[in-house]
């Protein structure tokens, strides 16, 4: 019971990492308040949570929206009395192109959707938590963008997930002394909706890696718990890899 009684909020909750921290953070004793925009996928997440003797409610929207990222922290004081962290997890990949050719409405969509929603979920989130005394904050970056990995045709995404990196230092370093620890999860290839499903691909990702798979989703949940419990209550502006050794790889 890691995050026993902790109030969780947890956004690209319907599927992949956000749907697999969603189940883990609640058999941890959270309460989770999930977040996505497929209204059908959540309300099943949260009936399986609760089947489980679990504790969740969920409300859809668009985190690029700031109104979605400060209704989410009314929630979960209106339904659990407070807040305690976040997994700020919801990201899109975008269009895979040199960007010689790459429209500005991908850029402005991945940028969006992965950067300006960090600073919308942080303006709603920071202030509850200064008032309780702390709490910790989590954004899913990625390896892309802080080694690259040899993935090609990735400069909107790279861009987006190296940006929140140095978001996610300059919180920090702002809140501290607040007791609030604000840290990056940076997962290698995962099996998630977002990898897709085409078994070359998958063979192409995995071989990237020093480890020569991919993560299942469930591996990158774990390390979201560390950031959210309290085991990790020492780490702050850190960019937590889990990438099965892609960002040292040789070549
Ligand atoms: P996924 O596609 O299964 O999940 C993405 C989630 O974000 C979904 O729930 C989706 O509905 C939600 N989402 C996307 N745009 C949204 C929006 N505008 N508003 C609300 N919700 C939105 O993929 P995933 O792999 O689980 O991705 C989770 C995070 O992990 C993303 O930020 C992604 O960039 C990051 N990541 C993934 C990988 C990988 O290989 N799968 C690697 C590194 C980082």
């Amino acid at each position: 019971m890691e995050l026993k009684d902790k109030t969780i909020i947890i956004t690209g909750a319907s599927s992949g990492i956000g749907a697999s921290a969603a189940s883990l953070f609640a058999a941890e004793g959270a309460n989770v308040v999930l977040g996505a925009r497929r209204e059908e996928l959540l309300k099943a997440q949260v009936q399986a949570i609760q089947s489980k003797g679990g504790s969740a409610c969920y409300l859809s929207g668009d985190v690029c929206d700031a109104d979605y990222a400060q209704a989410l922290v009314d929630l979960a004081i209106s339904q659990y009395g407070g807040l305690d962290g976040a997994l700020n997890n919801a990201g899109m990949m975008g269009d895979m192109c040199p960007l010689p050719d790459m429209p500005l409405e991908n850029w402005n969509a991945v940028l969006t959707t992965n950067l300006t929603s960090a600073f919308h979920a942080a303006k709603a989130q920071i202030p509850v938590l200064g008032k309780q005394g702390g709490g910790s904050i989590v954004f899913t970056s990625s390896f892309v963008g802080f080694s690259n990995g040899g993935m090609t045709g990735m400069g909107a995404y790279a861009a987006s997930k190296a940006g929140m990196i140095g978001l996610v230092k300059s919180l920090a370093a702002d809140h501290a002394s607040e007791q609030i620890r604000i840290n990056a999860l940076l997962p290698g290839g995962t099996k998630t909706p977002m990898a897709g499903d085409d078994p070359a691909g998958h063979e192409f990702i995995a071989g990237l890696h020093p480890m020569k798979r991919m993560a299942s989703p469930q591996e990158i949940a774990q390390a979201a718990l560390f950031l959210l419990s309290d085991r990790s209550s020492f780490v702050t502006g850190c960019p937590l890899i889990a990438d099965g050794g892609v960002s040292v790889r040789l070549a």
